[in-house]
């Protein structure tokens, strides 16, 4: 087996984006940790079956990144089987579609637990981690295009991600002095389950992208594989739209 760069976690990882990442990690050479719902347990494990036959060492921890205890047994079980972490990928989120006249506050609330807490407790405890080895580090959150203007369709959603570029900034501007990056991602419209939108909505977010497509999700792995990696180092508290050219930014 090849040396390792390190411990990269990615969280929300069975599939879509999540997956992406951690295949990319691995090939960068990363041993890997991938997190997931108890639910997606088939789909997790095809992807560590996947991330096995590059020869890397493979970790699965089942939790919800919305409950703390969760979080932190996520980190100590990756510590205890890998022997460190040093790339804390926050991926998972969930996006209901509904428009401010529509929303509930179940789903609201819901929203912000996994998008907005899930992400504030991944770079709370991967921070502790990180600052205790002495080592540096690199956290990577998702926000998303909807981080950076607001859409009708996604309401509460977009207000989740405008709060996820809040904790990178902030996070960044606490954790460089220990030699800890902290960004995130803003991928447009990509195609994943996540992602589910009828046709015509589709050829209107093609029509109003400069380069003519949707992303998919290692549009998103190849800008994380960069964050993770030693050329980053001097970049921090940003939040890098992988959208094909969105003119709003
Ligand atoms: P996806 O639905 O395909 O995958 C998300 C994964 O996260 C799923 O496997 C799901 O089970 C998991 N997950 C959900 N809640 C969780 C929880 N509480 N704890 C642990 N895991 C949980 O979605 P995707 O499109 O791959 O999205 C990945 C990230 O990228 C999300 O944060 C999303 O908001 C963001 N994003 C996606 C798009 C897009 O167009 N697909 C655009 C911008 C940002």
């Amino acid at each position: 087996m090849a040396s390792s760069k390190g411990v990269a976690l990615i969280t929300g990882a069975a599939r879509g984006i999540g997956r992406a990442i951690a295949l990319r990690l691995a090939d960068d050479g990363f041993d890997v940790a991938i997190n997931d719902l108890s639910d997606s347990a088939e789909e997790l494990k095809e992807v560590a079956d996947e991330l096995e036959t590059k020869g890397r060492r493979v970790h699965t921890f089942f939790g919800d990144v919305s409950q703390e205890q969760d979080v932190i047994d996520m980190i100590k079980s990756v510590v205890d089987a890998l022997g460190s972490l040093n790339v804390m990928v926050a991926n998972a989120g969930i996006c209901i579609m509904e428009k401010v006249l529509d929303t509930t506050v179940e789903a609201f609330d819901r929203i912000h637990a996994v998008n907005v807490r899930g992400t504030m407790l991944c770079y709370k405890h991967a921070g502790r981690q990180m600052v205790a080895q002495g080592r540096g580090g690199r956290i990577i959150g998702a926000s998303s295009l909807a981080g950076k203007r607001g859409y009708n369709i996604v309401f509460a959603y977009a207000a989740s991600k405008f709060a996820i570029r809040g904790l990178t900034h902030s996070a960044a501007d606490e954790l460089g002095q220990y030699g800890i990056t902290v960004n995130a991602y803003c991928p447009g419209a990509t195609e994943t389950r996540l992602f589910q939108i009828d046709d015509a909505i589709r050829q209107h977010l093609i029509s109003a992208t400069p380069l003519g497509r949707t992303g998919v999700p290692t549009d998103v792995a190849k800008l994380v594989s960069f964050l993770a990696s030693e050329d980053s180092a001097f970049i921090t508290g940003q939040s890098i739209s992988v959208d094909g050219g969105n003119l709003f930014d």
